[in-house]
Protein backbone atom coordinates (compact mmCIF):
# COMPACT_ATOMS: atom_id res chain seq x y z
CA UNK A 1 0.00 0.00 0.00
CA UNK A 2 1.34 3.66 -0.56
CA UNK A 3 0.32 6.81 1.21
CA UNK A 4 -2.13 7.89 -1.58
CA UNK A 5 -4.03 4.69 -0.97
CA UNK A 6 -4.34 5.23 2.98
CA UNK A 7 -6.73 8.13 1.89
CA UNK A 8 -4.40 10.82 3.43
CA UNK A 9 -5.50 14.28 2.30
CA UNK A 10 -2.69 16.28 -0.50
CA UNK A 11 -1.35 18.67 1.99
CA UNK A 12 -0.12 15.82 4.34
CA UNK A 13 1.22 14.00 1.23
CA UNK A 14 3.30 16.41 0.31
CA UNK A 15 4.72 16.91 3.97
CA UNK A 16 5.45 13.09 3.95
CA UNK A 17 7.36 12.91 0.67
CA UNK A 18 9.03 16.46 1.84
CA UNK A 19 10.68 14.29 4.22
CA UNK A 20 11.72 11.71 2.01
CA UNK A 21 9.21 8.80 3.29
CA UNK A 22 7.68 7.23 0.42
CA UNK A 23 5.72 4.06 1.58
CA UNK A 24 4.42 3.55 4.71
CA UNK A 25 6.43 1.42 7.63
CA UNK A 26 4.24 -1.82 8.08
CA UNK A 27 2.72 -0.16 11.60
CA UNK A 28 1.82 2.34 9.55
CA UNK A 29 0.01 0.44 6.98
CA UNK A 30 -1.74 -1.37 9.30
CA UNK A 31 -2.76 1.15 11.81
CA UNK A 32 -3.11 4.23 9.14
CA UNK A 33 -6.95 2.57 7.87
CA UNK A 34 -8.23 1.88 11.44
CA UNK A 35 -7.17 4.78 13.21
CA UNK A 36 -8.46 7.21 9.59
CA UNK A 37 -11.46 5.24 9.49
CA UNK A 38 -15.33 6.76 10.12
CA UNK A 39 -17.00 6.68 13.05
CA UNK A 40 -13.76 6.89 14.54
CA UNK A 41 -12.12 4.00 16.42
CA UNK A 42 -9.96 3.61 19.21
CA UNK A 43 -6.85 2.08 19.47
CA UNK A 44 -4.18 0.29 21.39
CA UNK A 45 -1.04 -0.43 19.64
CA UNK A 46 1.92 -1.87 20.34
CA UNK A 47 4.92 -1.51 18.68
CA UNK A 48 8.75 -0.66 19.11
CA UNK A 49 10.15 2.86 19.07
CA UNK A 50 11.94 3.20 15.46
CA UNK A 51 8.77 1.31 13.50
CA UNK A 52 6.97 4.67 12.63
CA UNK A 53 4.55 4.88 15.67
CA UNK A 54 4.95 8.96 16.00
CA UNK A 55 3.59 9.40 11.85
CA UNK A 56 0.77 7.33 12.75
CA UNK A 57 -0.93 8.89 15.32
CA UNK A 58 0.57 12.47 14.42
CA UNK A 59 -0.75 12.07 10.59
CA UNK A 60 -4.11 10.78 12.31
CA UNK A 61 -4.28 13.95 14.41
CA UNK A 62 -3.94 16.10 11.14
CA UNK A 63 -6.31 14.21 9.46
CA UNK A 64 -8.98 15.05 11.95
CA UNK A 65 -8.54 18.67 12.10
CA UNK A 66 -11.13 21.01 10.73
CA UNK A 67 -8.43 24.13 9.42
CA UNK A 68 -11.04 26.29 9.60
CA UNK A 69 -11.90 26.49 13.26
CA UNK A 70 -9.30 28.11 15.62
CA UNK A 71 -10.24 25.51 18.28
CA UNK A 72 -7.99 22.62 19.71
CA UNK A 73 -9.11 18.89 18.48
CA UNK A 74 -6.26 17.04 19.12
CA UNK A 75 -4.42 16.55 22.38
CA UNK A 76 -0.48 14.03 22.77
CA UNK A 77 0.15 13.22 26.02
CA UNK A 78 3.84 12.12 26.82
CA UNK A 79 5.37 11.45 29.93
CA UNK A 80 8.48 13.45 29.57
CA UNK A 81 9.10 17.49 28.06
CA UNK A 82 11.61 15.71 25.72
CA UNK A 83 9.39 13.11 24.18
CA UNK A 84 6.94 15.95 23.86
CA UNK A 85 9.19 18.02 21.94
CA UNK A 86 9.96 14.93 19.81
CA UNK A 87 6.26 14.92 18.83
CA UNK A 88 5.98 18.36 18.17
CA UNK A 89 8.70 18.55 15.71
CA UNK A 90 6.68 15.49 13.99
CA UNK A 91 3.65 17.21 13.68
CA UNK A 92 5.29 20.32 12.77
CA UNK A 93 6.81 18.49 9.55
CA UNK A 94 4.27 16.50 8.26
CA UNK A 95 1.68 19.23 9.10
CA UNK A 96 4.18 21.69 7.10
CA UNK A 97 1.61 22.02 4.28
CA UNK A 98 -1.27 22.40 6.34
CA UNK A 99 -2.46 25.58 8.26
CA UNK A 100 -1.68 23.57 11.72
CA UNK A 101 -1.34 25.51 14.81
CA UNK A 102 0.67 23.93 17.78
CA UNK A 103 1.21 24.75 21.14
CA UNK A 104 2.99 22.55 24.22
CA UNK A 105 1.46 21.87 27.24
CA UNK A 106 4.87 21.59 29.16
CA UNK A 107 6.11 23.89 32.21
CA UNK A 108 7.83 27.11 32.00
CA UNK A 109 6.87 27.31 28.22
CA UNK A 110 3.28 29.08 27.85
CA UNK A 111 4.29 33.14 27.65
CA UNK A 112 3.22 34.96 30.76
CA UNK A 113 -1.04 35.99 30.90
CA UNK A 114 -1.48 33.84 28.14
CA UNK A 115 -5.45 33.43 28.64
CA UNK A 116 -6.13 31.21 25.72
CA UNK A 117 -4.92 28.74 23.45
CA UNK A 118 -6.47 28.05 20.20
CA UNK A 119 -3.79 25.95 18.55
CA UNK A 120 -5.62 22.91 16.96
CA UNK A 121 -3.42 20.63 18.00
CA UNK A 122 -1.61 20.34 21.86
CA UNK A 123 1.43 18.36 22.69
CA UNK A 124 2.54 17.90 26.60
CA UNK A 125 3.34 16.48 29.71
CA UNK A 126 -0.30 15.58 31.96
CA UNK A 127 0.46 17.95 35.11
CA UNK A 128 0.80 20.83 32.89
CA UNK A 129 -2.35 19.48 30.78
CA UNK A 130 -4.65 19.32 33.92
CA UNK A 131 -3.09 22.89 34.74
CA UNK A 132 -4.25 24.35 31.23
CA UNK A 133 -7.57 22.89 31.39
CA UNK A 134 -8.80 23.61 34.75
CA UNK A 135 -8.12 27.41 34.19
CA UNK A 136 -9.46 27.21 31.20
CA UNK A 137 -6.99 28.07 28.83
CA UNK A 138 -7.17 24.97 26.77
CA UNK A 139 -10.84 24.99 25.47
CA UNK A 140 -11.32 21.08 25.25
CA UNK A 141 -14.99 21.02 23.68
CA UNK A 142 -13.37 20.25 20.44
CA UNK A 143 -11.68 17.91 21.04
CA UNK A 144 -11.66 14.90 18.74
CA UNK A 145 -8.38 12.76 19.39
CA UNK A 146 -6.70 12.20 22.53
CA UNK A 147 -3.15 10.63 21.94
CA UNK A 148 -0.86 9.05 24.81
CA UNK A 149 2.61 8.25 23.42
CA UNK A 150 4.54 5.32 25.70
CA UNK A 151 1.33 4.60 27.00
CA UNK A 152 3.17 2.27 29.50
CA UNK A 153 4.18 4.68 31.40
CA UNK A 154 1.46 7.35 30.99
CA UNK A 155 -1.11 4.89 32.64
CA UNK A 156 1.03 3.06 35.60
CA UNK A 157 -1.04 3.68 38.44
CA UNK A 158 1.96 3.80 40.21
CA UNK A 159 3.28 7.08 37.59
CA UNK A 160 1.34 9.11 35.91
CA UNK A 161 -1.65 7.04 35.60
CA UNK A 162 -3.90 9.01 38.17
CA UNK A 163 -2.89 12.24 35.76
CA UNK A 164 -3.61 11.03 32.38
CA UNK A 165 -6.95 9.80 34.01
CA UNK A 166 -7.90 13.28 34.98
CA UNK A 167 -6.95 14.84 31.63
CA UNK A 168 -9.32 11.98 29.87
CA UNK A 169 -12.20 12.73 32.46
CA UNK A 170 -11.65 17.16 31.38
CA UNK A 171 -12.31 16.09 27.99
CA UNK A 172 -16.22 16.62 26.65
CA UNK A 173 -18.34 13.21 26.98
CA UNK A 174 -21.07 14.61 25.08
CA UNK A 175 -19.20 13.98 21.61
CA UNK A 176 -16.99 10.82 21.41
CA UNK A 177 -13.03 11.55 21.51
CA UNK A 178 -10.89 9.28 19.54
CA UNK A 179 -8.47 7.27 22.11
CA UNK A 180 -5.28 6.48 20.65
CA UNK A 181 -2.35 4.38 22.71
CA UNK A 182 0.59 3.60 21.84
CA UNK A 183 3.65 2.16 23.43
CA UNK A 184 6.24 -0.22 22.89
CA UNK A 185 5.23 -3.14 25.91
CA UNK A 186 1.64 -3.19 27.55
CA UNK A 187 2.80 -4.93 31.20
CA UNK A 188 0.14 -6.79 32.79
CA UNK A 189 -0.87 -4.27 35.31
CA UNK A 190 -1.44 -1.43 32.35
CA UNK A 191 -3.25 -3.88 30.14
CA UNK A 192 -6.41 -3.54 31.99
CA UNK A 193 -6.30 0.05 32.90
CA UNK A 194 -5.62 0.52 28.55
CA UNK A 195 -8.91 -1.62 28.10
CA UNK A 196 -11.25 0.11 29.96
CA UNK A 197 -8.82 3.72 29.50
CA UNK A 198 -10.06 3.35 25.53
CA UNK A 199 -12.91 0.94 25.29
CA UNK A 200 -13.28 -1.11 22.75
CA UNK A 201 -10.21 -0.46 20.69
CA UNK A 202 -8.70 -2.22 17.95
CA UNK A 203 -5.41 -3.83 19.06
CA UNK A 204 -2.70 -3.90 16.68
CA UNK A 205 0.74 -5.79 17.89
CA UNK A 206 4.09 -5.66 15.74
P1 LIG B 1 9.22 6.24 15.56
O1 LIG B 1 8.95 4.77 15.62
O2 LIG B 1 7.97 7.02 15.53
O3 LIG B 1 10.14 6.67 16.66
O4 LIG B 1 9.94 6.57 14.17
C1 LIG B 1 11.17 6.01 13.81
C2 LIG B 1 11.89 6.71 12.67
O5 LIG B 1 11.39 6.27 11.41
C3 LIG B 1 11.79 8.21 12.67
O6 LIG B 1 13.09 8.72 12.51
C4 LIG B 1 10.95 8.54 11.48
O7 LIG B 1 11.37 9.74 10.89
C5 LIG B 1 11.16 7.37 10.54
N1 LIG B 1 9.97 7.00 9.74
C6 LIG B 1 8.69 6.87 10.20
N2 LIG B 1 7.87 6.50 9.21
C7 LIG B 1 8.62 6.39 8.09
C8 LIG B 1 8.33 6.04 6.71
N3 LIG B 1 7.10 5.71 6.32
N4 LIG B 1 9.35 6.04 5.83
C9 LIG B 1 10.59 6.37 6.23
N5 LIG B 1 10.94 6.70 7.49
C10 LIG B 1 9.97 6.72 8.41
Amino acid sequence: KTFEELGLHQDLLKGLYDLGFSKPSKIQERALPLLLANPPQNMIGQSQSGTGKTAAFVLTMLSRIDFSKNKTQALCLAPSRELARQIMSVVVAMGKFTPVQTEYAIRDNLPKGATRITAHVVVGTPGKMIDLLKKKIIDPSEVKVFVLDEADNMLDQDGLGEQTLRVKNLLPRASPVQIILFSATFPDHVRMFASKFAPSANKIEL
